[in-house]
């Protein structure tokens, strides 16, 4: 397979935990839940960027950059994860963060700011709008910029989810179990195309159920577009020799409440009885969400009692202290 013939950088603590969440099964009294511990990735509080960065920085480092670009908004966990991949590798990093200079940084912004980023705000242009600019004018300062993709959502950034789900595969053997389904947050659809590929590479048959956390995918394509054309460049990229079609695709677009990063009752109950009947902790924005996706779909009945259902959590806590707000009782 040609993803193990590319450059990658080690970056995270490889595998991450697998393991029941059996209170939560019960008291939800649905299938057998587990989940797969990608808030354990390493690399200042971990999250699922971390699997991505390894092949994203691995060419960047290959191409020779001194300096990484991102953005996104101001709680991005895919902007501190890149902070602190460029300050463990002696690296400069530059964030380009929507809306503007906040007098106490909090969450992610806080940690990016520990970990060394430079900040530009950019107001509404939270997608990295205004990155060529300012790569430019690194680039003029005598600096070598690499520009990470918005989300880390290339095929660079997807094969790091391929992997993961070989990854998945040892760690489901060793148990001797297997999944009949692997429920997840999916946004900028680099998590969701990798995991797409790596089950059409590996022949599993569980279903993939990316639960959107935000309505909108591009100006350009919506969400299940983007997500099948990254789907089908990474496995075009990886030489698969197949393609990746409407029907392999399984997006749940029920759960999107009021928007991006708004938290509503379904977000909070979900992170409430995660924290505490599991002792772990979802974010406000993606887990969150994808976690009042699956409760929605076990109290629908969607699940059989028998059938082994995987939560995989993408990280982000570090945002849950940005909503104290919203979140304390
Ligand atoms: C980025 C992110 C996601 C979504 O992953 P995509 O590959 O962008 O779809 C989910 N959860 C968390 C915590 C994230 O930071």
């Amino acid at each position: 397979m040609k993803h193990l013939e590319l450059p990658r950088q080690p970056l995270g603590f490889f595998p991450t935990p697998l393991h029941e969440l059996a209170n939560l099964g019960r008291v939800l009294g649905g299938p057998r839940i587990f989940i797969k511990r990608d808030d354990q990735t390493g690399l200042a509080l971990g999250g699922n960027k971390v699997r991505k960065l390894e092949y994203i920085i691995g060419r960047a480092l290959a191409q020779g950059a001194d300096t990484l670009i991102t953005a996104g908004a101001a709680q991005s966990n895919h902007c501190r994860q890149t902070a602190a991949a460029a300050a463990s590798l002696n690296m400069a990093c530059h964030l380009i963060l929507g809306g503007s200079a906040q007098k106490t940084a909090n969450g992610n912004l806080l940690l990016d700011q520990l970990l060394g980023a430079e900040i530009h705000w950019a107001g509404r242009h939270r997608k990295g709008e205004d990155i060529p600019k300012i790569e430019e004018e690194l680039r003029n300062a005598g600096l070598q910029p690499f520009v990470v993709p918005y989300g880390g959502s290339n095929e660079l950034g997807a094969t790091g989810f391929v992997e993961a789900l070989r990854e998945l595969d040892s760690q489901t053997f060793a148990m001797q179990i297997d999944f009949d389904h692997i429920v997840f947050a999916s946004s900028s659809g680099g998590t969701h195309a990798g995991l797409m590929v790596g089950k059409k590479l590996l022949k599993k048959d569980y279903e993939i159920t990316g639960i959107a956390i935000d309505k909108v995918g591009s100006a350009e394509k919506s969400l299940p577009e983007l997500i099948l054309d990254l789907a089908n460049a990474t496995a075009n990229y990886l030489e698969t020799g197949f393609q990746i079609d409407t029907s392999d695709l399984i997006l749940n677009e029920n759960y999107t409440g009021a928007g991006y990063g708004i938290i509503g009752e379904a977000e909070r109950e979900a992170i409430r009885l995660t924290a505490k009947h599991e002792g772990i902790l979802l974010d406000p924005v993606y887990t969150g969400r994808a976690m009042a996706g699956l409760i929605g779909l076990i109290r629908k009945g969607r699940f059989k009692k028998n059938e082994f259902v995987l939560f995989w959590h993408t990280g982000g806590a570090p945002a849950l202290f940005a909503s104290a707000d919203e979140l304390s009782m």
